[in-house]
């Protein structure tokens, strides 16, 4: 039965779906421009994906996961059970087409495009995060402290050169660190580290669910109105109040449709004909509060692609690729065989208390979000597929979707995150 949380007038100028980071992002951006605006969310405080990521504010991550060559790794790694890359055979005819343009996406060219486009996206984050924090409260758990990506071996460092060349030419600092200077950076670290690269830009927050909450707060006290129901289809039978359906029939009517359900918005979409390559990425990790190691900032273990965050609730450990479609129960063996890796490399890390989580990154082949108007129906909005970067790219894609909505040319060009580009 669909509750209605809280009061409101009767149509409002935008239904946003989704109570994730990126639909209250789009919300809270909507409605500091003066919209009223009613949001959807089959579970407001349920545990989506926006809840448990690893907090990293990762602005430096412009290139898209398809790097060229990334093959050869993964079917290494699809031969490891407990490795950084796993896919339940049982999935694979679903997920087919996606593997495809995930592949076509490594080629050359596209792969230039992507990170052009990815950049475009990150070099204005902190311009539309930092308002977006202060505005909610969330300043005092906000650490700009850089992070650090570690190398085991030499041959690793040197292979990854070149990406991180042509990352500073899309604006990402960074330097090179000794063993040495790793460990003056960051002491708790097992001594086996031959190379750092020191991320000037990257931050990271103290608590994703807090987060989440003092945003839903902050958007509730700017007057949305709170629905809750799950949506099963998009109705656009009246053109002038397109309508959000949901499974026991009832119609959340809106001047315009936010669509931002996170890794289940693909049937949305396709409820009113539009394609889109849109797989779950689950990804896994364990949070120790009483680790009792001292960590500045978030460290990234380059070859085994894991990381552990500092954050204010314990030392986040996480990380894997598993893609086994939206409902298949999680397989916390990924959340373990991460923290036995964080327990070697962060030697005497205590785990008491550990808490495993699962949750489903909302992934598109080509690693780009999809922001910006249904080709069907420019009352429809699309702000969903950020992959490992919703957080990060939460405030930013509020503010384009909000440009959007008061019928302002966005700040960027949206060409390359339309919803087009999947439809043959
Ligand atoms: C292990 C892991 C680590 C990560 N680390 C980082 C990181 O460090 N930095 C970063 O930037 N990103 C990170 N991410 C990615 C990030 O968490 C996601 O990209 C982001 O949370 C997606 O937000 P969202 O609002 O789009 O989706 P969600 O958080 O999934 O929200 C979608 C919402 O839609 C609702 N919903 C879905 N379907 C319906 C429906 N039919 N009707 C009504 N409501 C519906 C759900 O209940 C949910 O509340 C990580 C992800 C994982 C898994």
């Amino acid at each position: 039965m669909t509750q209605q949380v809280q009061n409101s007038r009767t149509t409002p100028d935008v239904v946003v779906i989704g109570g994730g980071i990126v639909g209250l992002a789009c919300a809270w951006a909507a409605l500091r421009d003066g919209a009223t605006v009613t949001i959807i969310d089959r579970d407001f405080e349920g545990d989506r994906t926006s809840h448990g990521n690893a907090g990293g504010i990762a602005v430096t991550e412009s290139t898209p996961i398809s790097v060229n060559g990334l093959y050869m790794k993964a079917l290494k790694w699809l031969f490891d059970p407990l490795g950084p890359l796993a896919l339940d055979w049982k999935h694979v005819p679903t997920a087919l087409p996606w593997f495809m343009e995930f592949q076509r996406s490594g080629n050359k060219d596209r792969f230039r495009e992507i990170s052009l486009a990815l950049a475009q996206l990150n070099n204005r984050v902190y311009d539309d995060i930092v308002p977006m924090f202060e505005d909610i409260g969330a300043m005092d758990s906000f650490y700009r402290r850089g992070a650090l990506t570690v190398y085991e071996t030499d041959e690793a460092f040197a292979a990854d050169q070149h990406e991180w060349e042509f990352k500073r030419d899309l604006g990402v600092r960074w330097h090179a660190m000794s063993a040495d200077e790793v460990r003056d950076c960051e002491p708790s670290l097992a001594p086996v580290f031959r190379h750092g690269v020191f991320l000037d830009d990257w931050s990271h927050i103290g608590d994703p669910k807090r987060l989440v909450t003092q945003l839903r707060e902050r958007v509730k006290q700017l007057g949305a109105t709170f629905v809750v129901g799950a949506v099963k289809a998009l109705d656009l039978a009246d053109a002038l109040a397109p309508a959000a359906v949901t499974e026991t029939g009832e119609r959340v009517k809106g001047r315009r449709l936010v669509v931002a359900t996170g890794a289940w918005s693909a049937a949305l979409a396709g409820s009113i004909g539009d394609r889109v390559l849109l797989d779950s990425e689950r990804g896994y990790n364990t949070t120790l509060p009483a680790h009792g190691i001292s960590l500045s900032r978030e460290v990234i273990f380059a070859e085994r692609k894991f990381v552990a965050t500092p954050l204010d609730i314990g030392v986040r450990i996480g990380g894997a690729a598993e893609f086994a479609g939206l409902k298949a129960p999680p397989n916390y063996k990924r959340s373990d065989a991460l923290l036995a890796l964080g327990k070697r490399f962060l030697p005497g890390i205590n785990d008491k208390g550990a808490v495993k989580w699962m949750g489903h990154r909302p992934a598109t082949p080509d690693s780009l979000p999809v922001i910006g108007q249904s080709p069907r129906a420019p009352s429809v909005i699309y702000a969903f597929g950020h992959g490992h970067l919703g957080l990060t790219q939460s405030a930013t894609t509020g503010a384009l979707v909000a440009d959007l909505l008061a019928n302002r040319t966005p700040g960027i060009g949206l060409e390359p995150y339309s919803i087009s580009r999947f439809r043959n």
